[in-house]
């Protein structure tokens, strides 16, 4: 099953980059050439503030653009939020939604993080559904269950394999360097083909399932052959385009 998706390598640069950093971009876009583009799709969601600037140079042609969250309203009275559609209006086609740090820095549970995927598909771009188990719910042996309720809470109905991209995060392999090993991944991830399946039939089939948590060019082989392992989403190696070339060479 997972042969036939297109697997997508996203890179989230979290409150990371100026101006400059366009440089880097520049370079990933000159490195990502046709044979790479065929195997594998590319992202960089940089923060809001470059969205507009890097959309401009890639013209989402190779590397598509992409932001790290949005507010569930269009518009409105929310001092310092985005809507998605401002970020769509700046070259964003995709929005994360849910990761870890938002759960955890912005008290964000799956209802907010549902409502956000709404707002996203609202303005006909792509959600990127972050779960991931704490360091303590994997300790205690209740990763998958941590798993099921986060994607049974957080991804809206109306989910296909168009709309909607899974990443599948531990908490505790986040910045780390820690990696959990290739089973427990394709132990998670499994679980995750089977819960969407059930609940979107083929679309869940096929909807492409990102790991991501430290993967780098050394770990990236491995990590990117487990099965159902459609990309990966990368944050510190995604900074520097070497790396981020690096990372996709485990498809070439
Ligand atoms: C992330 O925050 O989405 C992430 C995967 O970070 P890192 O690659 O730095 O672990």
């Amino acid at each position: 099953m997972g042969a036939a998706i297109k697997p997508l390598v996203a890179g989230n640069w979290k409150m990371n980059g100026l101006k400059a950093a366009v440089s880097e971009l520049q370079a990933l876009v000159d490195g990502y050439d046709a044979d790479l583009a065929a195997k594998v799709d590319s992202m960089i969601c940089p923060p809001a503030t470059l969205i507009a600037q890097f959309a401009d140079v890639t013209g989402n042609s190779a590397v598509a653009i992409g932001a790290q969250d949005c507010h569930v309203n269009v518009s409105g009275a929310h001092t310092g939020d985005l809507s998605a559609q401002m970020v769509a209006d700046a070259g964003a086609v995709a929005i994360i939604v849910g990761h870890s740090e938002r759960r955890a820095d912005h008290g964000e549970g799956n209802e907010v993080v549902k409502a956000k995927a709404e707002a996203v598909w609202a303005q006909d771009l792509v959600a990127i559904i972050c779960v991931g188990e704490t360091e303590v719910e994997r300790k205690s042996g209740e990763t998958l269950d941590v798993i099921k309720a986060q994607l049974a809470g957080s991804v809206p109905a109306g989910a296909t394999a168009a709309n909607c991209v899974i990443a599948y995060e531990p908490v505790w392999a986040i910045g780390t360097g820690l990696t959990p090993t290739a089973q427990d991944v394709s132990d998670v991830h499994a679980c995750m083909r089977d819960e969407l399946s059930k609940a979107f039939g083929d679309e869940g089939a096929t909807m492409r399932l990102l790991y991501g948590g430290s993967v780098k060019p050394s770990n990236a082989s491995e990590l990117m052959s487990v099965a159902n392992v459609d990309g990966a989403l990368v944050g510190g190696a995604s900074l520097k385009a070497a790396d981020f070339l690096g990372i996709m060479a485990a498809y070439k």
